[in-house]
């Protein structure tokens, strides 16, 4: 065991008094409803946070509209990348004071946090920060041609968007607010943040880091509560130009209808999936099993990009299934805050009995679980890795997300088939192929209906490459240059001399 001391500096954040972060400052309404935030290892509450007021929204967002004008209109492109750079560097000198507060309300295993909440968050930051000085418009050479022989030169400029909504989900909760705001603010917009009420905790740590390290106030905003209250005030507030949005794909629609309805914000929707991981028939028992270990298992399954689907050639399915499920025993579960623990809980509650009614509801089916198919015999939001052999491509296990540590197998026979098994989904946000030829890989790419395709892995995200969904899972890239035609807007300047 190598159990880690909770800091003092965050016994401390969990005490005091939690709500919003608005104009550089804390603001909590007292004496109000607060939604309590578990520890799910445990089930203790170990904080509260006052959900935003309508009228806490309004300044939220009309002091992020009045920076937006103001302070961060005035700095150049090279001293905001300085300051998100800045906010960088202090986001790794309190990288085990964040890390603690994210495992502490989200049950993610502290070597995740570190890793990803803080380690992999930061390198995103400054990728943004490396964009702030390269985001330019072009000289267009115009293709009519002047009836009085007088000149005209076309121009494009790229201008920020405005104030913009990042709405947030639980399962990286810095990680993903740091995808919205980053890439906002590095395009000269300001932003809103709206953490899932769930993880409603790190991001008021973050908002208060970027006013250390020089981030004007206003600029940088976040207020709690719960989706269809403080989430729906904030981005159909009528100063806010874009909602970019992370979650499930029920929210996404209500979402994307209501930034149509609310005078046509943009929008950048990343959804939900149902990914498939497919094991051509020249890949070996033991390298299956590591691949469906590392596609479905990561944060217990709570990745959007997992895959739940797992396509294994005839030949191999019964070799692969004794094998996974005796992997899958192994699987110990253990204290998040233990740097040696392995496999964590759920990250609520309220996810746990999800989870766990899907797997009542296939074994009331009958199916056949390899391994699993439950919840561990302790306290905590702990469900046992779980392996189903799929019957059909119609069980509610190979169709609907689970957002869980579960994995269907199901066998197929030729490759077209299974091209048209992993096509088979509403979903399109993530695929991977696992083989070691190449040049197959290569000719299927074109036909798998997903935003990213991986060769022979699985859960790997790269600042510097788009992601976002096909189909279902979403509009709108992150990362990569593409995230920039999000954050702006042309504006066309044609000049006759
Ligand atoms: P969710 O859709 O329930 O909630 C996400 C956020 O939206 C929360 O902050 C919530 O408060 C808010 N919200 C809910 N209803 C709202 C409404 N009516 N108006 C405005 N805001 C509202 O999702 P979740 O359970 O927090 O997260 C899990 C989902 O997120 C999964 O489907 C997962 O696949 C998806 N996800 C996708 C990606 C990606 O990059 N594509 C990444 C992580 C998670």
């Amino acid at each position: 065991m190598a159990e880690v001391t909770i800091l003092p500096q965050v016994r401390a954040f969990l005490e005091r008094s939690n709500g919003q972060f608005i104009n550089g400052q804390r603001v909590t309404s007292e004496g109000g409803e607060t939604i309590a935030v578990a520890n799910p290892a445990t089930n203790e509450v170990i904080a509260h946070v006052a959900p935003a007021t309508n009228a806490e929204i309004d300044a939220a967002v009309e002091t992020a509209h009045h920076a937006f004008h103001g302070a961060w209109a005035n700095t150049t492109p090279a001293q905001r990348g300085l300051l998100l750079n800045r906010l960088a560097d202090l986001m790794i000198a309190h990288r085990e004071e964040l890390a603690q507060l994210e495992t502490l309300s989200s049950g993610k295993l502290i070597t995740l946090s570190r890793a990803f909440e803080v380690d992999y968050a930061v390198a995103f930051l400054r990728y943004y920060a490396s964009w702030t000085t390269k985001i330019e418009g072009r000289t267009v050479a115009l293709s009519l041609p002047s009836a009085t022989g007088e000149k005209y030169t076309g121009l494009t400029l790229r201008e920020p968007l405005g104030v913009v909504a990042g709405i947030v989900p639980w399962n990286f909760s810095i990680m993903i607010a740091v995808w919205k705001f980053g890439s906002a603010l590095a395009c000269g917009c300001t932003a809103v943040l709206k953490p899932s009420e769930v993880t409603p905790l790190t991001m008021l740590r973050v908002a208060e880091l970027a006013i250390e390290a020089g981030i004007p106030p206003g600029v940088l905003n976040v207020v709690n509560g719960r989706g269809p209250q403080a989430g729906h005030a904030l981005m159909t507030h009528p100063e806010i130009a874009k909602i970019t949005f992370t979650g499930g794909m029920e929210t996404g629609a209500a979402i994307g209808t209501a930034a149509m309805q609310s005078g046509f914000k943009r929008v950048t929707l990343e959804l939900g999936g149902k990914n498939a991981a497919a094991f051509l028939p020249d890949t070996s028992p033991d390298r299956t099993v590591d691949g469906i270990i590392e596609a479905g298992f990561l944060n217990s399954g709570q990745v959007c990009a997992s895959a739940e689907r797992c396509y294994v050639h005839r030949s191999r399915i019964d070799d692969v299934a004794e094998r996974l499920g005796k992997r899958l025993a192994a699987f110990a579960p253990g204290d998040p805050m233990d740097d040696e623990s392995q496999f964590g809980p759920l990250a609520s509650r309220a996810h746990f009995e999800k989870v766990t009614g899907s797997f009542a509801r296939a074994r009331a089916r009958g199916a056949r679980f390899i391994h699993g198919g439950g919840a561990f015999d302790i306290p905590g939001c702990y469900i046992q890795p779980t392996a189903v052999l799929a019957r059909s491509q119609d069980d509610e296990l190979m169709r609907q997300e689970v957002f869980g540590p579960v994995v269907s197998l199901l066998v197929y026979d030729s490759v077209e088939e299974l091209v048209t098994l992993m096509n088979d989904s509403p979903y399109g946000l993530t695929a991977s192929l696992w083989t070691n030829d190449l040049s197959q890989a290569l000719r299927l790419i074109p036909r798998i209906e997903a935003g990213t395709v991986w060769i022979n892995m699985h859960n790997y995200i790269d600042p510097a490459m788009p992601f976002g969904g096909a189909k279902g899972s979403g509009i709108g890239r992150e990362f990569g240059s593409a995230f920039i035609e999000h954050f702006t807007e042309i504006k066309s300047v044609i000049m006759r001399y």
